[in-house]
């Protein structure tokens, strides 16, 4: 990590400020992980405070401190206090301000100190301190280096927790080209600091209502192949949703069995969401196949090589056929 900015960001936390961390809408266990591990690192000798732009899976509330985040959606008049107090701002796990949806005026608009931290590829130009490392396995590898600087000894055992269960979600347990040695060596020492490896992958894994099962032999039912390319989609329908009591994060994790497949280079999962009128969509991939461009040429979205996500306003019927003539033409320009 650069060492200036680390020293600038050094003195102005040295006296008692007040906090905000923000993690991505829809926060996933890396961000909420970077949040929660540094809420305990600063809540000693500072006011903070955590604000999802909305809510989270429930999933996540095993987490140590979940109880302290405030959820901006619905708890606007609370969030919108500590916003006009708040001195130093963190954005944590993403790259465009964007991707903190209806926080993000907030946070644009702030006098506060905006100090990003995150691996995504591409950042947009928008905090005053700028830590982003897309070579790193995820936000919370990058919280451990960043605490890890700053005073190790505080290091215990809630922000061991937050930051491993992090780093195991978005690297699917250490599996994940973005793993390297030093991922693995900031595993083992989390572990030193008392970490229960079987406790957090039961918890982030196995830890789901029989609804969702029934919901994952949907999607896997669902998938279908663009002609004979290397490519595999599958989609869920409000209704699929629906009857089978869908809750936020229950899809989570569904998209990667279409990698599953020999050959297959490129999974997609489209979620239809009726409320917000446009669809999800997930991509994934493997070897030199980038769904970060794709998503974001013909998605409006973004994210990493091999995860990256993105939405389209038109119907789930048009969107299907839109993705078949794109990524046709997305594959042309791949094999050429
Ligand atoms: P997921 O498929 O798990 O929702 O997202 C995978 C990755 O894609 C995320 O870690 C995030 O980096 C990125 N991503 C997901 N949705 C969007 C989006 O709408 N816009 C952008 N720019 N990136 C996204
Ligand atoms: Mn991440």
């Amino acid at each position: 990590m650069d060492k200036k900015i680390i020293e600038n960001i050094k003195s102005i936390i040295s006296s008692n400020k007040k906090i905000i961390l923000i993690p991505h809408s829809s926060p996933d266990a890396d961000a909420l992980g970077s949040c929660l591990a540094l809420f305990h690192f600063f809540k000693n000798d500072h006011s903070v405070s955590i604000i999802s732009p909305n809510k989270y899976t429930d999933i996540l509330n095993f987490l140590p401190g979940s109880e302290n985040i405030t959820v901006y959606e619905s708890e606007k008049e609370k969030s919108d206090d500590l916003f006009d107090n708040a001195e130093i701002i963190f954005t944590l796990d993403f790259n465009s301000l964007g991707r903190a949806k209806n926080v993000s005026h907030r946070i644009s608009k702030s006098s506060a100190n905006v100090i990003m931290i995150d691996h995504h590829e591409n950042p947009d130009d928008y905090a005053d301190f700028m830590i982003s490392n897309p070579k790193m396995s995820s936000t919370s590898e990058m919280i451990y280096d960043f605490i890890s600087i700053l005073n190790s000894d505080k290091i215990d055992y809630d922000i061991a927790t937050c930051l491993y269960a992090g780093i195991v979600a978005d690297t699917g347990s250490f599996r994940f080209p973005s793993t390297t040695s030093k991922t693995l060596l900031v595993g083992s020492k989390l572990v030193d600091h008392g970490v229960d490896v079987t406790y957090i992958f039961e918890k982030l894994h196995n830890n789901f209502q029989f609804n969702r099962l029934k919901l994952l032999g949907t999607t896997i039912n669902n998938f279908k192949r663009v002609d004979d390319l290397p490519v595999l989609y599958t989609l869920l329908s409000d209704e699929d949703q629906k009857s089978s009591n869908f809750k936020k994060g229950d899809s989570e994790g569904f998209v990667n069995f279409g990698l599953s497949v020999e050959g297959i280079i490129c999974s997609v999962l489209f979620i239809e969401k009726k409320e917000d009128e446009l669809i999800k969509i997930s991509f994934r991939s493997k070897g030199d196949f980038k769904v970060n461009i794709f998503a974001t040429r013909y998605f409006n979205g973004g994210g990493h090589i091999h995860a990256a996500g993105g939405i389209s306003k038109l119907s789930l019927i048009d969107t299907e056929k839109k993705f078949i003539c794109d990524i046709k033409q997305y594959l042309k320009e791949y094999y050429d």
